[in-house]
Parts: C-alpha cells; sequence; structure tokens
C-alpha cells in the first residue's frame, strides 16, 4: 500500500470543491457518467488506430446504486489508468488528461467531453470516500484502487480485477443521503444524460405483470445514444424532428416547424431548434432550449447564450465549445458563447427566409403563430431586423400577405396624406372597427391587422426607420384628410350644430365629451355611413401606452 498527499495547491481547494463549484450538486454524476463515456471512446479511438487488440463494440456506462452499502458506482470498459496514471490524472487537480488526450490525438478525438480538471473531484460534493478501482487496457497492466476521503491523503494498492475500465465508487455521505433514492438517480440521469453517445445502463427494465411493476432480465439503457442532431440533415424526415420534439417535450403540442443548425466552423455547433406553437397572448414558456456540450446536458437556462428573443423556441443546441465546468456568469461572457449567440441568431433569419421562399403559402399559414417572434426578434436585435425585413408578412383584412416591399408598392399610389407621408392604415381590432374598416375600403384604401401586443412597438419601430411613412388607425381623423383618387364631397358641420346634435353624439360614443372625438357628417353614397366619430390619431395612442403601462 502507498500513501501519498494530492497537489500543492489542493489543500485550499477541497473545500472550495466541495461547496462552490456546483450550486447544484446533481451534477456530480453528470461528471463521472461522462468520464466513464469519455474513457470508452477514447478506447474506440486507440482501437481505431490498431494501437489495441481487444472488442470495443460493447462499449457502455453502468451505474449501480446500493442502499445497503450506501454506495453510488459507475462502471465502464473504457481505456482504464495504470498506478502512474492515477496518480498523474486523479491525484494533480485541474490536470486535464483530456486535453492531454486531445493533443494526442488531435483530429479523430472529436468526441472526449472532459475540458477542465475539475470534474472528478465534484464526486467529493456528496462523497465522504471515494475509491477508483482501475485496470489500463495496457498490456499486462495491474489493476490498482485508489482511495481518498476528501481530505489530500489518498491510499493507491494493487487489486485484483479481470476487466479493462474503471469503476468509481462513492461512499456517499450523511448529509447526501437523498442521493441514495432510486427515483433521485434516475431523475439526475434523465436530465443530464439522456443523450450520451455511449450506452448507460441502470438497473433492470421494468415491465407491468398483472397491474404491478415487476423487473425483467433486460438492461435499462436509459440514453439514446444517437439523437436527431447529431445526425444529418438530409438523413432526417419530417417525421423523425416530430419524434426527437415529442421526445424532448412529452407534453407539447406539435411545432411549427423545425430548424437544425449544423457548422463545423469556424466553431462546432449542432442542434435542432424548434418554433413552439403559441397562443395568441404571448403564452409561451421561455427556457425551454437545453444547451449540451458533445452530448452531455449543460443547462436549460440559455439566457444570455442565446439572443434572448430566440429563449422561446424549443430545442437543443449543442456545441463542445461551450464549457461544462463553469457558471453561469462565466458562460455568458465566454467570447466562444458570444459568437453562438450571434451565429445562432443569423442561421434563424437565414432559414426563415428559406422556408418564405421554398413554401410561401406554408409560411403564410403558419405566420398567425409565428410573428410574435419574428416581431420579438426585429425590436430586440437590429441585425435580425434587417434580415427579417425580407420575409416578415403584413397581414390585411382579406387575409393576403404581403412583404413589406410588395405592400409599399401596393399602397404607394393612393394611400398618401397632404405632405406625401405614404399612410398604412391598420385596424387593431376588426370587430370593434367594423364599421371603419368598411369605410376605408369603400373608399378604396387597404386596412392592414396589426392586432397583437407587439404591433404598437413595430409600428413606433417602423415610423422611427420609414420617415415617409405612417401608420393610421382606422377610426382616426387623418384617414378624412387623406388626398383620394376622387375626392368625395364632406359637409362640414358648423358649431351650432354641433351643440345641437351633441346629446345625439353623447347617446352614440359616450366618450365624445372629452373632445378627444371628432365627429363629421359625410355623402359618400349608397353603401356609407351619414356620420363618423373619429379621434387625433396621436391622441389615442397617447392613451393607449398610458393604459399599457398601467396608468
Ligand atoms: P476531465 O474529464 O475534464 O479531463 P476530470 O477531473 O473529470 O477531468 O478527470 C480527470 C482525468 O481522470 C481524466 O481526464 C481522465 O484521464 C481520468 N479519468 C477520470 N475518470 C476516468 C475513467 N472512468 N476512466 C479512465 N480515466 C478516467
Ligand atoms: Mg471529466
Amino acid at each position: 500500500m502507498q500513501t501519498g498527499k494530492i497537489g500543492v495547491t489542493s489543500e485550499n481547494l477541497f473545500p472550495i470543491i466541495k461547496k462552490f463549484l456546483y450550486s447544484d450538486h446533481d451534477i456530480f454524476l453528470r461528471e463521472i457518467v461522462s468520464n466513464a463515456v469519455d474513457a470508452t471512446q477514447k478506447l474506440k479511438t486507440l482501437a481505431g488506430k490498431g494501437e489495441y487488440e481487444g472488442d470495443v463494440t460493447d462499449a457502455k456506462v453502468v451505474v449501480n446504486l446500493d442502499t445497503e452499502a450506501k454506495t453510488i458506482t459507475v462502471s465502464d470498459n473504457g481505456i482504464g489508468m495504470t498506478a502512474e496514471e492515477v496518480e498523474k490524472y486523479i491525484n494533480q487537480i485541474a490536470f486535464s488528461g483530456a486535453n492531454e488526450f486531445l493533443d494526442k490525438y488531435k483530429d479523430d478525438a472529436n468526441a472526449i467531453i472532459g475540458h477542465f480538471g475539475l470534474g472528478f473531484y465534484s464526486s467529493f460534493m456528496v462523497s465522504e470516500k471515494v475509491d477508483v478501482i482501475t485496470k489500463s487496457y495496457k498490456e499486462g497492466s495491474q489493476a490498482v484502487k485508489w482511495s481518498c476521503n476528501g481530505s489530500p491523503e489518498y491510499e493507491l494498492e494493487e487489486v485484483e480485477k479481470d476487466a479493462v475500465g474503471t469503476d468509481i465508487v462513492m461512499h456517499i455521505s450523511e448529509e447526501e443521503k437523498g442521493f441514495l433514492e432510486d427515483s433521485k438517480i434516475s431523475e439526475i440521469l434523465n436530465k443530464y444524460c439522456k443523450f450520451l453517445p455511449v450506452p448507460v445502463i441502470y438497473g433492470k427494465k421494468k415491465d407491468w405483470k398483472d397491474g404491478q411493476q415487476v423487473e425483467t432480465d433486460e438492461d435499462n439503457q436509459i440514453n439514446d445514444v444517437a439523437p436527431a442532431w447529431t445526425k444529418m440533415p438530409a438523413d432526417l424526415k419530417d417525421e423523425d424532428y416530430k419524434n426527437f420534439y415529442r421526445k424532448l417535450y412529452p407534453m407539447g403540442d406539435e411545432p411549427l416547424f423545425n430548424i437544425h443548425l449544423n457548422v463545423d466552423y469556424p466553431f462546432n455547433l449542432t442542434g435542432i431548434l424548434y418554433f413552439p406553437k403559441i397562443k395568441n397572448n404571448f403564452e409561451v414558456q421561455k427556457n425551454k432550449i437545453q444547451l449540451y456540450s458533445n452530448q452531455v446536458f449543460v443547462t436549460d437556462s440559455v439566457e444570455g447564450i442565446v439572443p434572448e428573443f430566440l429563449t422561446l423556441l424549443h430545442g437543443v443546441i449543442d456545441s463542445p465549445d461551450i464549457p461544462l465546468n463553469v457558471s453561469r456568469s462565466y458562460l455568458q461572457s465566454d467570447s466562444n458563447v458570444k459568437k453562438i449567440s450571434s451565429h445562432i441568431n443569423k442561421k434563424v433569419a437565414d432559414r426563415l427566409h428559406q422556408i418564405f421562399k421554398d413554401n410561401r403559402e406554408d409560411f403564410e399559414s403558419k405566420w398567425d403563430d409565428l410573428k410574435i417572434f419574428i416581431e420579438y426578434g426585429m425590436l430586440s436585435e437590429e441585425k435580425f431586423n434587417d434580415r427579417a425585413m425580407n420575409f416578415f408578412l403584413l397581414k390585411n383584412t382579406e387575409n393576403n400577405y404581403f412583404t413589406w416591399e410588395e405592400y409599399e408598392k401596393l399602397v404607394k399610389e393612393n394611400q398618401t396624406d397632404k405632405d406625401n407621408n405614404t399612410i398604412y392604415l391598420y385596424t387593431t381590432n376588426i370587430e370593434e372597427q367594423f364599421t371603419f374598416v368598411e369605410e376605408a375600403k369603400n373608399k378604396g384604401y387597404d386596412v392592414l391587422i396589426l392586432d397583437d401586443v407587439l404591433a404598437p412597438h413595430l409600428i413606433n419601430k417602423f415610423e422611427q426607420k420609414y420617415t415617409d411613412k405612417r401608420f393610421v388607425r382606422v377610426d382616426s381623423d387623418v384617414v378624412e384628410n387623406l388626398i383620394k383618387k376622387e375626392d368625395t364631397t364632406k359637409e362640414e358641420l358648423t358649431w351650432e350644430q354641433k351643440q345641437e346634435l351633441s346629446p345625439v353624439f353623447q347617446a352614440v360614443c359616450p366618450e365624445s365629451k372629452d373632445h378627444t372625438y371628432i365627429v363629421d357628417f359625410q355623402d359618400l353614397g349608397e353603401n356609407s355611413s351619414p356620420m363618423v366619430i373619429t379621434r387625433s390619431e396621436f391622441m389615442r395612442r397617447m392613451k393607449d401606452m398610458s393604459a399599457a403601462q398601467g396608468g
């Protein structure tokens, strides 16, 4: 038996690891299982190079819970370690064996998960003692057992072990005994390990027999080793994307469509984003995107990592360039993460443009569900806005859809005011403003429907950007002052007449008392109303705005 002291700085590091490294203690299992996955993949790489003769087709990781012994054991049939390697890789905190391995096998070891050397030590967050029992793949290796109780002292001894690979035995401490629950382990594995690239086995499959749950003798594999996002888009059908969505959100409605991200330069990024169906009132759950690093779950709180408006999307993003072992604030300031964010932004816009060009009819049919994302994006990201102007759609009261450019052409001739501004007429509620809409249409104007919560903001944005265009609601006085092709006669009421008619106006429109309404008689022929009540666009907007702010 050999005893020793772990690297110089570790004396100060241990308590830090135990308390602060991860606020989320669940993560220890992710770290240990992903190390086991790494180990099997390293062995495969070696076998591929002819440096290992043994069988690597049955690579797997087995998680075992022993409530009696109060241990969780993670076993793999991967590369294993010699005594020297244990000293080197396990004893030296922050020494990442994965990095060294990557240096050596740069080109074909892309699938290795580890980046920082603190992963293994996270097992001490929940354990009073950790044993590493390991046998290296190297010819004639002696198996060894390393034990450590969380102090910087460790023990290393020779042991019997037949198979190549490693068992990590975690003796769970009294205060963390909640981890000794079967349901807890299942939950953590399901959260962090569901899409790991090597089979992860936890117990036996359960089955129902005579109304009772019984254990079968089939291994219970908890993960899908080849999730949809790791495949090539050409190999996937629409149905595959939908199935994968169901796997991610078993309770969710069917998504509108998906965007398959697949980038390898200037960084690695894969993933599938879905546009979920949302209700008109903006009922959408944020933070449904799951972030992975080489198929290891990192987080589902992607704020600061993907552009704000895209946190409304669902799906998966996977990038080995997203570091695993760091805090959120670090993640948000990481330059790779920033690049990823702006890339996703561009990719989403490009893809939407593509869908629009390829199948405009389909795009239009989904527009009402889609527009809230796009409008949100246009309002929050200028770059997205510029791209979105190609596929952003305006819908009129006839249910026709126009791009910005198309609509511009349509209204240019007909809808200008005295100052030669183009007037975009719109309604915010087609039922309430029905007569005004009809009036405007009778006069030959086109009316847009801008009725969602973001529309007022979007209108402001457009008016700031395109100063020769004004948005005017159908019940506004401006409509009356438009220069029309065929001008109509309009009778102004005298002040006396207005006084006389005022009880009538107040009956028809109780709010006309406050003088923000303008009442007019008109003669436009058979189909039009004899009287209109309008009000100033400006005043109405002010009023709506203060109402929206709760004033
Ligand atoms: P990282 O995974 O980032 O390299 P860890 O602290 O998680 O850092 O692990 C440190 C090193 O210990 C690994 O790089 C690897 O060399 C070794 N190691 C850990 N677990 C295993 C295992 N199950 N099989 C073989 N080597 C392992
Ligand atoms: Mg690791």
